[in-house]
């Protein structure tokens, strides 16, 4: 549960019981004067336990530990809010701030789904159940907004935060440039391939992310230590694969589009994904959501490249096309 990954530096693995990807990494940077971690589990029992335990088996005295979170999702900052004291700071980008304080977020979300053609049987439950909604902490947390370039100093570990919007907005990694070492939250995971999704048309987190991808790409990074599974050696190539991933993705989306014109659902329905399911038809409702924003993603990056256009129709439903 708990690894020592270097001097002064452990990771702890915070399960997400039935979640896909398994578990969240936290990392604890422990010194002599204040503690530092680096995204926390999402707000639910099986998350605090673990980071309770973990935190107590470290001796971190919360009155001296200050958090980072790498960007807004529940199992990032889940528990932040829960774990800091009165004395703690909370560094967090302003950008993902901003969204938390979205009023009527979620009923925003669910009429442009609608418009996007998820149907309206399955998005009151695919809304009602989705681990933002469920495992976020229901306080704000007054956070200490970071900018792109600031360096935090935590013993022998002077982290520079890396703005790199993707992900989310304000996704920031952090780089210990002299150690070679990145903290990459969701930005560039080894095992897996982070989620790229959007529920807005008008936003264009795809081409974001792919220009944070190069930002990364010319720095000297030995370790990468991801939000979810294992430690990454070679960053460099892992960034090349996820680039390869995406203009795949792309292009598989022109072929799907070339005949006629199809709403977002039904481009995510004929994508193909890496889920053990029969059919789309079968996929657990919270993995077509997740689908579905990435497709949205994709098919506004190739609009705004000027291969695709959409349309709403009279019946308020968006469709894209080929140009
Ligand atoms: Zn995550």
């Amino acid at each position: 549960m708990i690894k020592e990954l270097a001097p002064q530096l452990y990771q702890i693995e915070v399960p997400l019981p039935k979640n896909p990807l398994k578990a969240t990494n936290s990392y604890v940077i422990k010194t002599a004067q204040r503690n530092l971690v680096i995204d926390t589990g999402m707000f639910r029992e099986e998350c605090k336990r673990v980071m309770d335990k973990a935190l107590e088996s470290l001796e971190i005295d919360r009155e001296m530990t200050d958090f980072f979170i790498t960007h807004l999702h529940a199992d990032h900052l889940g528990l932040a809010g829960y774990l800091s004291s009165g004395n703690s700071r909370v560094y967090f980008h302003r950008r993902d701030a901003t969204i938390l304080e979205v009023p009527n977020f979620w009923e925003t979300i669910s009429r442009r789904a609608r418009q996007l053609g998820f149907p309206g049987p399955e998005l009151d439950q695919a809304i009602r159940t989705h681990p933002g909604k469920k495992f976020s902490p229901a306080e704000a947390i007054p956070f200490d907004l970071i900018t792109d370039g600031q360096v935090l100093t935590f013993g022998d570990y002077h982290l520079e935060c890396l703005h790199t919007p993707g992900h989310t907005p304000g996704h920031t990694c952090l780089y210990e440039r002299r150690k070679k070492v990145l903290f990459s939250g969701d930005h560039i995971l080894g095992d897996i391939t982070p989620n790229i999704s959007t529920w807005f048309v008008e936003e264009n987190p795809l081409a974001q992310y792919l220009e944070s991808l190069d930002r990364v790409f010319y720095m000297e990074v030995d370790r990468v230590y991801p939000g979810h599974r294992s430690v990454l050696k070679n960053c460099r190539g892992r960034i090349q694969e996820l680039l390869q991933h995406h203009r795949q993705r792309a292009e598989e989306i022109l072929y799907i589009l070339e005949k006629e014109k199809k709403t977002a659902y039904q481009v995510a329905a004929e994508m193909s994904w890496d889920i053990v399911s029969e059919n789309w038809e079968m996929f657990p409702l919270n993995q077509k959501w997740f689908a579905m924003g990435e497709a949205i993603a994709h098919l506004r990056y190739l609009e705004v490249q000027g291969l695709l256009e959409n349309r709403l129709l009279q019946d308020d439903t968006l469709y894209w096309q080929r140009r």
